[in-house]
């Protein structure tokens, strides 16, 4: 479903060395113990359903050498509707803030086309903070009775100050102040899968470090668009924003009765 991830078997048949992409993106390839390869395919929230298929072919040709279909089923996600003050620039941002933001969400999307590594293992996550989830994935938003992007991420509600983890093993890509986002971390965690971590009142990593699933990042803070402390955390699975309720384990306390991924 749009938003959701698709997890498809590669036949065994198929060469050791291989490529998959879902549209123009490379797709992620975990490798189980017993040597089963998957390939875990995040779904755009725009994707209309139906039929659509992966490609496959030899990474050193580039030939495309098979397929592998599956069907994508529709999802309809809630409305959400925020009141902020109305001459609160985060609701009519100026020129000035509105090339700021437009130069800062290239930046983002630049590190979401990014794919690091090799095939192995899908890593295990943990939640980045305890806290109440506050607001689904895929919400409709209307600030102020105006509608707006979707909701990409899922908000958890926490006292400011408290400590912020890396929900998966990564690589820190960029930290940075963002105008929506406030100050923030982006960790490449391999494969096309990227977490960003939104609205810190401070961070504390940089560029380049490289972290253990659970190591502190940064707290919860405020900054940039939010009504109150609260943390947002974005997944990105092969440029597509997926529903990060769906890579944490079950008995997270924020899981509302959907699974992860069994081992992809
Ligand atoms: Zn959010």
């Amino acid at each position: 479903m749009p938003g959701g991830i698709a997890i498809l078997a590669l036949p065994a048949t198929l060469p050791a060395a291989i490529e998959a992409r879902f549209g123009d993106q490379p797709v992620f390839i975990a490798r189980d113990d017993d040597g089963v390869r998957r390939l875990v395919v995040g779904i755009p929230l725009v994707q209309a359903p139906g039929a659509t298929l992966i490609q496959l072919r030899d990474p050193q040709t580039q030939q495309e050498i098979g397929s592998l279909p599956f069907t994508l089923v529709a999802k309809t996600y809630p409305e959400q509707r925020i009141t902020l003050p109305p001459d609160s620039k985060h609701v009519h941002p100026g020129p000035e803030e509105l090339a700021r933001y437009e130069r800062e969400a290239k930046e983002q999307q630049a590190i979401y086309k990014r794919f690091s590594g090799s095939p192995g293992a899908w890593p295990a996550f943990v939640q980045p903070t305890a806290g109440q989830l506050t607001a689904t994935f895929g919400r409709k938003r209307f600030f102020n009775g105006e509608e707006r992007q979707p909701h990409l991420g899922m908000d958890i509600a926490a006292p400011e100050g408290q400590v912020v983890v890396a929900p998966a093993a990564g690589v820190v890509v960029q930290t940075g102040d963002y105008f929506f986002n406030g100050r923030t971390v982006l960790i490449d965690h391999g494969q096309g899968l990227v977490s960003m971590l939104c609205h810190l009142s401070e961070f504390r990593v940089a560029a380049g470090a490289r972290l253990r699933a659970g190591e502190p990042i940064g707290l919860v803070g405020k900054t940039g668009r939010a009504t109150g402390p609260h943390l947002h955390w974005t997944v990105s699975l092969n440029d597509a924003r997926i529903d990060p309720l769906l890579v944490l384990p079950p008995s997270s306390t924020a899981g509302t009765g959907i699974s992860a991924p069994k081992s992809p």
